[in-house]
């Protein structure tokens, strides 16, 4: 049996896995590259496989960086299945048309006006992946997409009679994120343990449970996103979450929250919810622009079996953790256009660094004002809008024009969907000493070797950080 690292190798993207037992072929997730040509220029490799040979893809979970390459295959001649759990499919059908869309969108843009490359600070990139080529793919190629997906639950062992063996385990990352663990049969006809652990939630993260434990495994792939360093303590951060709204209502300008339209955007509502409800704030209109946020929260809605406790006890109560009074949902550009005459209040929109989306027309709006403040609830890359703002910047470019920056920028470090390096670890202690090697992807390269260094002296297992097409063959 051999595996072959195609993506997250030392980098946080691209993540994709294709393991080839003797007997059958399949990928763990097929994801795109993301951040800065350097890096996505990989999403135009040639596979190193033959997608029509491909017997399945197992889709840990719906980020782009894990799905962004399924439509490819599809085009390339894949004939398989697709396993993954029904969120999963929902979330990743509207991430993938959603860039889908752009991609078409941008490339007719570069057609047209090839000099007009550079939208914002920080986009200036990505016209060199469209530059005399076709988008990646088509909402076309998407709904194509589509009817390849079989749908499992988390916990049951399925035999797929071929050799193999697998288990879908909650990864407490976003509404239906996995881990797969694999029993496969090798040439020799033993049983091999493989581990996948997909993206691992942070730990007491608000809707989605804690990630599951598991025992034992003679190989385990492991991300480290944060394998560096411990997270902000949540309960701080949305105390600090309340008292900066309640302080920006009293100046009665707007609040700017540039989220991600998937998981962190469905967070901050379940938040705002709680506030609400339980009265520590009012009259504070909340507008969320955002709508691909507003069909991930329609995807939220329809699975509550995949909530934690704490979202069921609120339910059991008749409480929706998604609505709240003063809350509205905007569709329409011109909808959204009308909210520059409004004031005290907040706003919600994508992207979440600021790069694109309807958040950039409210920042050209608000950004001058004193009154406003601008919540950052994410990570920020370098080189993004949204991160020259966090970096407290004077002035910065938006669409071509400087604006001084009067707004209050805050910043919130504790809402994250990744395990931070104290979770990473507690979760690789439940596999004891089992591990034959344990596999450290989906993290930079300097936290990698890091925490590889950690998982070697803490477990006593052999670590690897493999690079981009590495091929290792697992006795
Ligand atoms: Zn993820
Ligand atoms: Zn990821």
């Amino acid at each position: 049996m051999k595996i072959q690292f195609c993506g997250a190798t030392k980098t946080v993207t691209g993540s994709c896995y294709f393991v080839d037992t003797g007997n059958v072929k399949f990928l763990v997730d097929c994801g795109a590259f993301q951040g800065g040509w350097e890096i996505e220029k990989h999403n135009l490799d040639a596979f190193p496989f033959d997608p029509a040979a491909l017997d399945y893809v197992f889709l840990t979970h719906a980020h782009f960086d894990h799905s962004g390459r399924l439509p490819i295959l599809i085009k390339q001649g894949f004939k398989g299945r697709i396993i993954a759990t029904q969120p999963s499919r929902d979330l990743a059908h509207i991430i993938l048309k959603d860039a889908a869309r752009l991609q078409e969108e941008e490339f007719k843009r570069w057609r047209a006006r090839p000099e007009q490359r550079s939208f914002n600070e920080g986009a200036a990139s990505e016209g060199a992946l469209y530059e005399n080529r076709e988008p990646m793919y088509t909402e076309e190629d998407v709904e194509n997409l589509m009817p390849f997906f079989d749908l499992y639950p988390y916990g049951d062992s399925v035999d797929l009679h071929n050799g193999i063996e697998f288990r879908l385990r909650d990864s407490g990352h976003i509404l239906g994120s996995a881990m797969f663990e694999f029993w496969i049969k090798n040439e020799a006809g033993r049983v091999r343990k493989i581990v996948f652990s997909g993206d691992l939630g942070q730990q007491g993260q608000r809707i989605v449970r804690d990630a599951d434990l598991v025992r034992e495994s003679d190989y385990v792939l492991v991300e480290s996103t944060y394998g560096n360093r411990v997270h902000k303590n949540k309960d701080d951060t949305v105390l600090e979450f309340l008292s900066i709204l309640k302080e920006a209502q009293t100046h009665g300008g707007n609040i700017l929250i540039p989220a991600f339209a998937i998981e962190r955007c469905q967070e901050i509502m379940y938040e705002l919810n709680l506030f609400f409800e339980n009265r520590l704030l009012s009259d504070l209109p909340v507008y969320i622009d955002s709508p691909m946020a507003s069909r991930a929260t329609e995807v939220f809605r329809r699975y509550p079996g995949f909530y934690d406790e704490d979202a069921h006890r609120l339910l059991e109560k008749g409480d929706d953790p998604f609505s709240f009074p003063g809350l509205h949902e905007i569709e329409s550009v011109e909808e959204s256009k009308r909210l520059i005459s409004k004031r005290g209040v907040v706003i919600i929109a994508g992207s979440g660094m600021c790069t694109g989306g309807r958040i950039v027309h409210h920042l050209e709006n608000n950004i001058q004002n004193a009154k406003t403040s601008i919540i950052f609830v994410g990570f920020q890359v370098p080189g993004t809008l949204g991160r020259r703002l966090v970096d407290g910047e004077p002035d910065v470019m938006i669409k071509g024009k400087r604006y001084e920056v009067r707004a209050k920028v805050h910043t919130l470090g504790g809402f994250s969907a990744h395990a931070d390096k104290e979770d990473l670890m507690y979760w690789l202690r439940s596999f004891g000493h089992t591990p034959r090697k344990v596999f450290i992807v989906h993290g930079e390269e300097d936290v990698a070797t890091e925490f590889a260094g950690q998982v070697n002296k803490e477990l006593g297992v052999e670590t690897h950080i493999p690079s981009l097409y590495e091929e290792i063959t697992l006795e």
